[in-house]
């Protein structure tokens, strides 16, 4: 298992991956911020698995999604897969035709088809 970050278009389409080395943490990476910087016109989505859980953002996550807010001067929307689905911050993505391939990269099994949010 391995936490598995993507960068994604606003069509689901995933314009970047990053593949962590440990189940319960991806640490900030320069690679991260010089893909994001480059793509910041196309980015929508910035989403990451935790394969064991939790189903919810961490600390980090959040002061992560604060900091690159803050960086691209706008808000992205931000998600988590964990074996229970999506949590989402921020406006949804309509496509979640990327899910199942984070899930396969982080070699995680989902419990249930992930549903899209009602909001
Ligand atoms: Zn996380």
């Amino acid at each position: 298992l391995r936490e598995v970050c993507f960068l994604l278009a606003a069509d689901g389409t995933v314009l970047w991956r990053e593949l962590g080395e440990s189940p319960t943490a991806l640490p900030d990476s320069r690679p991260r911020w010089e893909a994001l910087w480059a793509l910041r016109f196309e980015v929508a989505a910035v989403v990451h698995s935790h394969p064991l859980g939790p189903h919810a953002f961490s600390d980090e996550d959040v002061s992560t999604m604060e900091a690159l807010d803050v960086a691209l001067g706008r808000s992205l929307t931000y998600a988590v897969l964990s074996p229970q689905g999506l949590v989402w911050r921020g406006l949804p993505l309509p496509a979640l035709n990327w899910v199942d391939e984070l899930a396969q990269a982080s070699q995680m099994h989902l419990r249930s088809p992930p549903q899209k949010p009602d909001t």
